[in-house]
C-alpha cells in the first residue's frame, strides 16, 4: 500500500513519514525541490526502498497534485506554512494553506479513485478563540472552532500570528466543506495538534533556521530570553505522538469524518524552563529562572476523544523537552 504525504521535508512530516515507513507502507512524498528530496533520503535512509518523490513547486496551483496522487491508496496532507512573521498574509499564509488544501483534494477526486482515506494535519489554531484568551474555566475540545474570518486575517493590520491561525482554520473548514459538497470517494479525518515539540527526525541544518515550534524551545535555552516569556498557547504535544496519531487515524475505520484534538495536555514556558534548568545544569545560567508556581488562570484542554477512539497515549512534557534539548546540545557540539 502506498500513501502520499505532502511536504515531507517538515518537522512534523518527518515523523509522519517514519510512522508509515516503519509500519511497512510505501510513502510517496511531495517536495518543492530536488535538494529537499535528497535531505529526506538521508534522514530516512533505513527505508530508502519504500520512499518515492513528486516535485510540486507550488502547493496552491490548481491541478498541481494531479500527477502526485496517481496510484496512491491514501493521502496525508501536511504541507502548509507555519510562520508567524510574513510579508504578506494572503500570499504567504492564507493562499498556500487554503488553496493548497483545495488543490490536493481536487486532484484526489479527479485522478485517484483508489484513495479511500485522507488525513489532514490541522491545528489547535483551528480550535482556539484568541479573543477569549486565556479563558479561565473553559475546556477546549474538537467541538470548538476558531471564529476568525478571512477578512480579519487578510486586513493590513492583522498580525502574522492571526493570519497563521486563520490559515489553518479556513483550510480545515474548506476541507470539510469540500467533502460535504462533493461527496468524494474518500473519507476525511483531521488531526489538530497544539504546539509540537520533541526531537527532530529530519536533519537540522542550522539552529538558526529551526522550524517555528522548535525555535520556540531553543530560544529558552540559548540565552536569548532574559525573562520567562508569556505562554502563547497553553497546550503541547510530542512530535512523535503527532506522527503516530496520523497513522492511527489512517488505519482506524471509525475516524472517518472525525476531527481529533491531538494534545498531551497543558503546559507553560515556566515549566519548560524549570525542566531545562533542572535536567541540564550546563545550560542553567542561560535559561530564565522566572518564578515558582503558575500565576495565570487559563483554559484546559481535553484529549479524551483521541485517547478513546485512536488508543493514543502521550509522552509527558519532561520526556518531550529532555529529548529535544539533548538533541540541540548535540548539534551545538557538532557546530
Ligand atoms: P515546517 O516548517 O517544518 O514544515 C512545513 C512543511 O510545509 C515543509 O515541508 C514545507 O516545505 C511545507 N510548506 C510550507 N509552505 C509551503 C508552501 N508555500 N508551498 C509548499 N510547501 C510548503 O513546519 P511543521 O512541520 O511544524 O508544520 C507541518 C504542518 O504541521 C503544518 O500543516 C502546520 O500547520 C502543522 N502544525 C504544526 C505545529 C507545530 O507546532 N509544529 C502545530 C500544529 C500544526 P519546504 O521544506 O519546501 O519549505
Amino acid at each position: 500500500k502506498t500513501v502520499l504525504v505532502t511536504g515531507g521535508s517538515g518537522f512534523v512530516a518527518a515523523h509522519i513519514l517514519n510512522s508509515f515507513l516503519s509500519r511497512g507502507y510505501n510513502v510517496k512524498t511531495t517536495v518543492r525541490s530536488d535538494s529537499s528530496a535528497e535531505k529526506i533520503k538521508k534522514s530516512h535512509a533505513k527505508y530508502l526502498s519504500q520512499i518515492s518523490f513528486a516535485i510540486v513547486p507550488d502547493v496552491a496551483t490548481p491541478g498541481g497534485h494531479d500527477e502526485a496522487v496517481k496510484g496512491v491508496d491514501g493521502v496525508i496532507h501536511t504541507a502548509s506554512p507555519f510562520q508567524m512573521k510574513v510579508e504578506n498574509n494572503e500570499r504567504d499564509l492564507l493562499d498556500p494553506a487554503i488553496k493548497g488544501t483545495m488543490s490536493v483534494l481536487t486532484s484526489i477526486q479527479n485522478h485517484a479513485p483508489n484513495v479511500k482515506r485522507v488525513i489532514i494535519t490541522s491545528s489547535f489554531a483551528s480550535i482556539i478563540d484568541m479573543n477569549k484568551n486565556p479563558r479561565p474555566g473553559y475546556t477546549y475540545t474538537e467541538n470548538d472552532w476558531n471564529p476568525v474570518t478571512y477578512e480579519e486575517a487578510a486586513s493590513s493590520s492583522a498580525s502574522g500570528e492571526i493570519a497563521y491561525l486563520a490559515s489553518k482554520t479556513l483550510a480545515e473548514r474548506a476541507a470539510w466543506d469540500f467533502v460535504a459538497k462533493n461527496k468524494p470517494n474518500f473519507q476525511l479525518a483531521t488531526i489538530c495538534p497544539p504546539m509540537v515539540y520533541g526531537p527532530a527526525f529530519h536533519t537540522i541544518s542550522s539552529l538558526e533556521h529551526l522550524n517555528t515550534s522548535s525555535a520556540d524551545i531553543y530560544r529558552l535555552m540559548n540565552g536569548s530570553e532574559k525573562a520567562v516569556p508569556k505562554t502563547q498557547y497553553y497546550a503541547f504535544c510530542d512530535v512523535r505522538d503527532v506522527g503516530e496519531a496520523h497513522v492511527r487515524a489512517y488505519e482506524t475505520h471509525e475516524s472517518a469524518g472525525q476531527r481529533y484534538f491531538c494534545t498531551a495536555g497543558g503546559y507553560t514556558y515556566q515549566q519548560v524552563c524549570d525542566i531545562i534548568r533542572e535536567d541540564f545544569p550546563e545550560k542553567k545560567a542561560l535559561v530564565p529562572e522566572g518564578e515558582a508556581g503558575d500565576p495565570v488562570d487559563r483554559y484546559k484542554v481535553d484529549n479524551s476523544k483521541i485517547k478513546k477512539e485512536l488508543g493514543m497515549t502521550f509522552k509527558d512534557l519532561k520526556t518531550c523537552i529532555d529529548d529535544q534539548v539533548r538533541e540541540f546540545i548535540e548539534i551545538e557540539k557538532r557546530a
